[in-house]
């Protein structure tokens, strides 16, 4: 498993981790651009560090996990 990093969105701390074509199966909207990740493209997912209201009483911000295509967090 990939190492994750911390890196900041709207204020936010997120946990970040790149994820190879290879494990991806699936296809993810992506939130920078609203566009479809295809499966098997390399990306990133990232999760707030401190998990928000909604999700705070069900677990861990690993909820909220979202993928973006690794331009589009570059440029977030
Ligand atoms: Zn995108």
């Amino acid at each position: 498993m990939a190492a994750t990093r911390i890196e900041l969105w709207r204020g936010e701390e997120y946990e970040v981790r790149d994820v190879t074509g290879s494990a991806s199966t699936k296809s993810y909207r992506c939130p920078g651009c609203q566009q479809l990740i295809r499966p098997a493209a390399p990306h990133v997912v990232a999760w707030p560090v401190v998990p928000s209201l909604l999700t705070s009483f069900t677990g861990s911000g690993v909820d909220e996990r979202r993928h973006w295509h690794t331009h589009c967090w570059k440029r977030r």
